[in-house]
Protein backbone atom coordinates (compact mmCIF):
# COMPACT_ATOMS: atom_id res chain seq x y z
CA UNK A 1 0.00 0.00 0.00
CA UNK A 2 1.65 3.10 -0.97
CA UNK A 3 2.43 5.95 1.82
CA UNK A 4 3.94 9.48 1.30
CA UNK A 5 4.90 10.71 3.99
CA UNK A 6 4.03 14.74 2.91
CA UNK A 7 0.20 13.97 2.50
CA UNK A 8 -2.09 14.70 4.95
CA UNK A 9 -5.04 12.45 4.00
CA UNK A 10 -1.97 9.18 4.23
CA UNK A 11 -1.81 10.66 7.63
CA UNK A 12 -5.11 10.75 8.71
CA UNK A 13 -5.99 7.21 6.91
CA UNK A 14 -2.58 5.70 9.28
CA UNK A 15 -4.36 7.21 12.24
CA UNK A 16 -1.51 10.07 13.13
CA UNK A 17 -3.99 13.05 12.45
CA UNK A 18 -7.48 12.30 14.01
CA UNK A 19 -10.62 12.21 12.10
CA UNK A 20 -14.04 11.83 12.50
CA UNK A 21 -14.19 8.48 10.73
CA UNK A 22 -17.46 7.00 8.97
CA UNK A 23 -15.93 3.84 7.50
CA UNK A 24 -13.12 2.05 6.90
CA UNK A 25 -12.02 -1.81 5.20
CA UNK A 26 -8.85 -2.43 3.74
CA UNK A 27 -8.54 -0.09 0.63
CA UNK A 28 -11.00 2.29 1.36
CA UNK A 29 -11.36 4.88 4.35
CA UNK A 30 -14.24 7.86 4.84
CA UNK A 31 -14.01 10.73 7.26
CA UNK A 32 -15.89 13.92 8.18
CA UNK A 33 -14.62 16.85 5.99
CA UNK A 34 -13.19 19.40 8.34
CA UNK A 35 -15.37 22.53 6.84
CA UNK A 36 -18.45 21.16 5.60
CA UNK A 37 -19.91 22.71 2.89
CA UNK A 38 -23.72 21.08 3.70
CA UNK A 39 -25.34 18.69 7.32
CA UNK A 40 -23.60 15.81 5.35
CA UNK A 41 -20.17 16.10 3.88
CA UNK A 42 -17.29 13.41 4.28
CA UNK A 43 -14.62 12.47 2.38
CA UNK A 44 -14.33 8.83 0.85
CA UNK A 45 -11.12 8.06 -0.55
CA UNK A 46 -8.53 5.15 -1.45
CA UNK A 47 -5.96 3.96 1.28
CA UNK A 48 -3.32 3.98 -1.40
CA UNK A 49 -1.54 7.36 -1.94
CA UNK A 50 -3.14 7.74 -5.54
CA UNK A 51 -2.43 11.73 -6.48
CA UNK A 52 -5.92 12.30 -8.49
CA UNK A 53 -8.35 10.97 -10.77
CA UNK A 54 -5.16 11.97 -13.70
CA UNK A 55 -2.91 8.84 -12.24
CA UNK A 56 -6.22 6.38 -12.33
CA UNK A 57 -5.17 3.40 -15.22
CA UNK A 58 -7.24 0.27 -15.61
CA UNK A 59 -6.09 -1.56 -13.03
CA UNK A 60 -7.72 0.89 -10.28
CA UNK A 61 -11.18 -0.13 -12.06
CA UNK A 62 -12.30 -2.26 -9.27
CA UNK A 63 -11.17 0.08 -6.83
CA UNK A 64 -12.83 2.76 -8.14
CA UNK A 65 -16.08 0.97 -8.97
CA UNK A 66 -16.18 -0.16 -5.03
CA UNK A 67 -15.64 3.35 -4.06
CA UNK A 68 -18.85 4.48 -5.91
CA UNK A 69 -20.92 1.60 -4.61
CA UNK A 70 -20.19 2.22 -1.35
CA UNK A 71 -20.69 6.18 -1.36
CA UNK A 72 -24.58 5.78 -2.07
CA UNK A 73 -24.48 3.50 1.06
CA UNK A 74 -22.35 5.65 3.20
CA UNK A 75 -24.64 8.49 2.03
CA UNK A 76 -28.01 6.67 3.50
CA UNK A 77 -26.25 6.19 6.48
CA UNK A 78 -25.06 10.16 7.36
CA UNK A 79 -28.22 10.94 7.11
CA UNK A 80 -28.76 11.42 3.40
CA UNK A 81 -32.38 11.37 2.25
CA UNK A 82 -33.52 8.22 -0.10
CA UNK A 83 -33.34 8.82 -4.16
CA UNK A 84 -35.13 10.98 -6.06
CA UNK A 85 -36.34 13.05 -3.07
CA UNK A 86 -33.13 13.28 -1.16
CA UNK A 87 -29.75 12.14 -2.43
CA UNK A 88 -26.24 13.62 -2.51
CA UNK A 89 -23.98 15.64 -4.56
CA UNK A 90 -20.25 13.78 -5.35
CA UNK A 91 -17.73 16.21 -6.10
CA UNK A 92 -14.33 15.12 -7.43
CA UNK A 93 -11.77 18.53 -7.85
CA UNK A 94 -8.98 17.11 -10.12
CA UNK A 95 -5.86 19.41 -10.38
CA UNK A 96 -5.17 23.03 -9.88
CA UNK A 97 -8.04 24.02 -12.60
CA UNK A 98 -10.55 21.42 -10.63
CA UNK A 99 -9.79 23.36 -7.74
CA UNK A 100 -7.87 20.67 -5.81
CA UNK A 101 -5.90 21.50 -2.67
CA UNK A 102 -5.23 17.58 -1.23
CA UNK A 103 -3.48 15.45 -3.92
CA UNK A 104 -4.65 12.33 -2.40
CA UNK A 105 -7.49 11.76 -4.16
CA UNK A 106 -10.92 11.61 -2.82
CA UNK A 107 -14.40 11.82 -3.52
CA UNK A 108 -16.87 14.52 -1.33
CA UNK A 109 -20.19 13.18 -0.60
CA UNK A 110 -22.29 16.20 0.00
CA UNK A 111 -25.83 16.13 1.36
CA UNK A 112 -28.54 16.59 3.78
CA UNK A 113 -32.38 17.84 4.19
CA UNK A 114 -31.70 21.73 2.69
CA UNK A 115 -31.44 22.76 -0.48
CA UNK A 116 -28.44 23.70 -1.90
CA UNK A 117 -27.01 26.28 -1.98
CA UNK A 118 -26.73 28.21 -6.15
CA UNK A 119 -23.47 29.66 -7.42
P1 LIG B 1 -10.20 19.51 -2.34
O1 LIG B 1 -8.78 19.01 -2.41
O2 LIG B 1 -11.16 18.66 -3.13
O3 LIG B 1 -10.31 20.96 -2.69
O4 LIG B 1 -10.74 19.42 -0.86
C1 LIG B 1 -9.99 18.95 0.22
C2 LIG B 1 -10.94 18.88 1.39
O5 LIG B 1 -10.25 18.32 2.48
C3 LIG B 1 -11.48 20.23 1.86
O6 LIG B 1 -12.92 20.22 1.80
C4 LIG B 1 -10.98 20.36 3.30
O7 LIG B 1 -11.91 20.93 4.16
C5 LIG B 1 -10.67 18.93 3.66
N1 LIG B 1 -9.56 18.81 4.60
C6 LIG B 1 -8.34 19.37 4.48
N2 LIG B 1 -7.56 19.05 5.52
C7 LIG B 1 -8.32 18.24 6.31
C8 LIG B 1 -8.05 17.58 7.55
O8 LIG B 1 -6.97 17.65 8.15
N3 LIG B 1 -9.06 16.85 8.07
C9 LIG B 1 -10.28 16.73 7.46
N4 LIG B 1 -11.21 15.98 8.05
N5 LIG B 1 -10.56 17.34 6.29
C10 LIG B 1 -9.58 18.09 5.74
ZN1 LIG C 1 -1.88 10.32 0.42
Amino acid sequence: MSYDPDCIFCKIIAGQIPSRKVYEDDELYAFHDIHPWAPVHFLLVPKAHIPSMAQLTPEHERLMGRLMVLAPRLALEQGCLPYPEGGFRIVCNTGAHGGQEVHHLHVHVIGGPRPWRKG
